[in-house]
Parts: C-alpha cells; structure tokens; sequence
C-alpha cells in the first residue's frame, strides 16, 4: 500500500523561534490522531533544520531540508552537501522546486545530478515539477509534465524508486490561490503513473506516492486527496499556520 504524505515546505519563512514554536504546535495538534500510513513532513529553511528536529522529537513530525547541492563539496560558496544534511539527521530533501528551477535556474540536468547524490546517500527526495501556465493553455501540460521526469528521474534503476516522492505542483496554482481542480489533479497523477508503469513495471508505479502541491488549503484538501492516484500533499502557504496545516493533514 502506497504511504500517504502531508509535506509543509516553508519556504524562506520563520526564525529559529518560530520554527520551534510552529513545530511544537503541530506536535500538540497531532497528539491524538490517529494517523495510520501518514507520514508528516516540514521543511525549514538550512539554518533552522537542528532546532526544528530537536522540536520535533518523539512525535510523528518528520524534518526535511528544501534543496541540497550536488557535490560533496568543494568550492560552491553557500551551499549545502548530503553528508552535511545526513551529519545532522536530515534524510529527506525537496528537489526541483519550480522556485528552485525559476529564480536559481536549476535545469533537469543538475536535477538528474541531485537525484543521483541523493540515492548515493541513502537518502530520500519530494521531487517536484509541473507544468507553466502557458503550457497548460497550449494543452502540453503532459508532454513537459512527461519531459521533467524522464530527464530528471529515469535513469533510475527500478530500486531506487523506493527513495522518491513524487510531487505535481503545475506551476500556475503554486501561492496563487488558484488550485487545480481534483479532476485535473487525478487525470495528472495517472498519467504519471502511467508513464513510470511503461518505463519500469505496475508494482514500481502503484508504489510511489504521488503529491499535489499547489493552493492546497483547508476548504479543498479532502476533495482532492480523495482522488485515487493523489497520495498526499505538498503544501506551501497554509503549512506556516499550525492549524490550517493540521486541518490539511486530518483531510487525507
Ligand atoms: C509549494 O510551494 O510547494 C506550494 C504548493 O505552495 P502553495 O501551497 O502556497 O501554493
């Protein structure tokens, strides 16, 4: 059975403070639910990684980091390695976000390299890509959505499948208030399942979980994690406030 996932992804959001604060009124929230085959996962900007998981310990709230370079180090001034995130407990990391890949240029290419760091390490990864508006409008929202994740993600071998989370944020419903509608969002995922299916096997694609990111809020969480092919989400805006994020969580 497919894990389900609620990932908050903070952004450059909340001091060492409010990280720990925030964490701590998850932890509360979620004391007495019963989440059975969900994982909780939030991800803080670098510096608040330790504090956070200090936060975050004999609970259910995971800790994951928001990027990671390439390299195992060397001369890249203000990055950050696997070994470093492993040395202080991190093993899990968000890559591809279309922040990252806008505003930093990351390109498929580095992405394939990240991925790769990643598996090396034993770590796992919240992959993420989606299509642009314009790609959407044009109708080539699956052959982009289809491109990111063969250059990116198939030179995986069919093991290495066990160590990513997928993550379909279309770029026009990420921090606009514009969400897919559940419809879009399932016809998406099963194309992704699909693809993965005709590259590798049905039990390597019925495996992974599949997230949606993009306005995922309070009022429309339950109708889209009630798709069959939506595992979970990943969720920006409303993970930085303690109880819309729990609401989001007690939805799947
Ligand atoms: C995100 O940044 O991954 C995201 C989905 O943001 P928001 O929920 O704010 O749209």
């Amino acid at each position: 059975m497919r894990t389900k996932i609620v990932a908050g992804n903070w952004k450059l959001n909340n001091t060492k403070e409010e990280s720990k604060k925030l964490v701590k009124a998850l932890k509360k929230g979620l004391k007495l639910s019963k989440l059975k085959n969900t994982r909780v996962i939030v991800a803080p900007t670098f510096v608040n990684l330790s504090a956070s998981l200090k936060s975050a310990k004999k609970s259910k709230i995971e800790v994951a980091a928001q990027n990671m370079h390439q390299a195992k180090n060397g001369a890249f001034t203000g990055e950050v390695s696997a070994d470093m995130l492993q040395s202080i407990g991190i093993n899990t990391v968000i890559l591809g976000h279309s922040e990252r890949r806008t505003y930093f240029n990351e390109t498929d290419t580095a992405l394939a390299e990240k991925v790769s760091a990643v598996l090396e390490h034993q770590m796992e990864t919240i992959f993420c890509f989606g299509e642009l508006l314009e790609d959407r409008k044009s109708n080539n929202h699956f052959s982009v959505v289809e491109a990111q994740l063969k250059n990116a993600l198939f030179h995986l071998k069919s093991s290495d499948w066990k160590s990513i989370i997928l993550a379909y944020e279309p770029v026009w419903a990420i921090g606009t208030g514009e969400t897919a509608t559940a419809e879009q969002a399932q016809e998406m995922h099963a194309f992704i399942r699909g693809l993965i299916a005709n590259k590798y096997t049905a039990d390597v694609a019925d495996d992974v979980s599949i997230l949606y990111g993009g306005s995922v809020k309070p009022t429309n969480a339950e109708e889209i994690f009630s798709k069959p092919d939506v595992d979970g989400g990943l969720i920006g805006g409303a993970a930085l406030n303690a109880s819309d994020f729990i609401a989001i969580i007690k939805a799947i």
